[in-house]
């Protein structure tokens, strides 16, 4: 069936990982959008103590094992 296809080609394509936030420590997690590259950097709140943390994303091609760094933003 074309949709079960697709819809699992979807959930593919989008994937959560863990990060630790830059302030607090604490592990967040985060949708990560594989379709957008290997490479990524995005600004997100921690959802424990609200800061801003830059997040730099690398995603292996093959594995699509997922890899995130994380700065301060100020
Ligand atoms: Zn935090």
């Amino acid at each position: 069936m074309p949709n079960t296809i697709k819809s699992i080609a979807e959930n593919l394509m989008q994937n959560t990982a863990e990060y630790y936030c830059a302030y607090c420590g604490e592990p967040n997690l985060t949708f990560i959008d594989l379709s957008a590259g290997g490479e990524q950097s995005y600004v997100e709140d921690c959802q424990v103590c609200c800061n801003p943390n830059i997040l730099y994303v690398r995603v292996d091609e093959d594995t699509l094992d997922i890899e995130i760094d994380t700065e301060s933003e100020s």
